[in-house]
């Protein structure tokens, strides 16, 4: 047994918000067809390689000094990368960036919820919202979408009123579901709420509809849109997440964040990424088209799809949705079980991935539907 495996962690006096919780858990196999972590399946370029690696050499010299605590020059990449795509004008003093959009989320909660305060999300969503909630002893609200899983806005606005939440969560589009929220719904729960409404939009390449950061304007004290590199960036394995807001929510950040948080290697990487945005990007046009391939075939098989804005698809509806997981395990291809009683999620592959995907369906769901 390992060195102290005597003790379990029901015996350490660990704080009563994380007694019987689980941790954040997609399962990480080695299987032929990987549709389960909602990553773009394209690698990275020659170029692309070439330049991380270039940069990455050319930044190793300095590796015995910290990185700029303040990563200006990539928050200056991306606020350009920002205006770019969206028209709006973004500078560097409207971005904030970490390891992941995770530790974004875990940086707003820091300074925006805590003990005595709450955080809402409309479930089911993204499952680390509710669980940075607990480690940053924040209550957490459970408000619930409508029966076909879009927000039930007359509801959401309901519980936004009546608990004053501190920090709402909107995610768009969700994860799992894959819906949006039109831009009147959000400025309705914008107006309606009197904390922070954080804007998830790690998949809002993915997505038809405009990103929330035209409305910063609008709302400059309320609204915090996250992003990430993780998702049609093709950069998961980077580890980038940032969002966009107001300066003053930057300066909020600079409280809570540890010092040099992002390394020399993460910063040289990422802004090595960025310069390649527009092939990298080109990839999202072939995953929507891939996307709303698998939803057509999915459907002819008899399966129920939920429309999708991202890169992924929510389907159903299975007698038992955990039995049905194992049975594409069995075939060679892990897709999520998130939770949802008779659904599953898939992540859009490559051609090939899709079509192997779609030949253990059609075996599938002659039993499963
Ligand atoms: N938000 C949503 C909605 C997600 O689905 C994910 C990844 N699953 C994240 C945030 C976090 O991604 P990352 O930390 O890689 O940026």
């Amino acid at each position: 047994a390992p060195l102290g495996a005597g003790v379990s962690a029901d015996e350490l006096p660990m704080r009563d918000a994380l007694r019987g919780r689980s941790p954040y858990g997609a399962p990480q196999l080695d299987v032929a067809v990987r549709l389960n972590t909602n990553e773009n399946p394209h690698p990275p370029s020659a170029a692309l390689i070439d330049d991380v690696a270039e940069s990455i050499r050319g930044a190793a010299g300095a590796l015995h000094r910290y990185p700029d605590r303040d990563a200006v020059a990539l928050r200056t990449d991306l606020a350009a990368y920002l205006t770019g795509r969206t028209g709006v004008r973004v500078g560097p003093e409207n971005v904030w960036a970490a390891n992941g959009s995770n530790e974004i989320l875990q940086h707003l909660l820091q300074a925006f919820g805590g003990p005595g305060r709450t955080a809402l999300g409309f479930e089911p969503s993204y499952s680390m919202h509710p669980i940075i909630s607990a480690g940053t002893d924040t209550t957490w609200i459970e408000g619930k979408r409508a029966e076909d899983f879009s927000l039930d806005l007359d509801a959401a606005l309901a519980t936004i009123v009546e608990c004053r939440p501190d920090v709402v969560f909107v995610t768009s589009p969700n994860n799992p579901t894959g819906h949006s929220i039109p831009t009147e719904q959000l400025t309705a729960i914008l107006d309606a709420a009197t904390g922070i409404v954080v804007v998830d939009e790690a998949y809002g390449e993915f997505s038809r509809r405009p990103s929330a950061i035209a409305l910063l304007d609008r709302y400059p004290a309320k609204l915090v849109v996250t992003r990430t590199m993780s998702k049609a960036f093709a950069f998961a394995g980077g580890r980038l997440g940032y969002l966009v807001a107001a300066p003053a929510v930057i300066e909020t950040m600079l409280l809570v964040r540890l010092p040099y948080h992002l390394s020399v290697v993460t910063q040289t990487a990422a802004r090595a990424a960025l310069r390649h945005a527009e092939e990298t990007l080109a990839t999202v046009t072939a995953l929507s088209a891939q996307r709303d391939r698998v939803a057509v075939t999915l459907s002819e098989l008899g399966f129920r799809v939920l429309p999708s804005d991202a890169n992924f698809l929510l389907f159903g509806r299975f007698a038992d949705a955990p039995g049905t997981w194992q049975r594409y395990l069995d075939r060679g291809v892990l897709i999520r079980d998130v939770g949802i009683p008779g659904y599953l999620r898939a992540t859009v592959g490559l051609t090939a991935e899709n079509d192997v995907f779609l030949d253990v369906s059609a075996e599938l769901a002659a039993t499963e539907v």
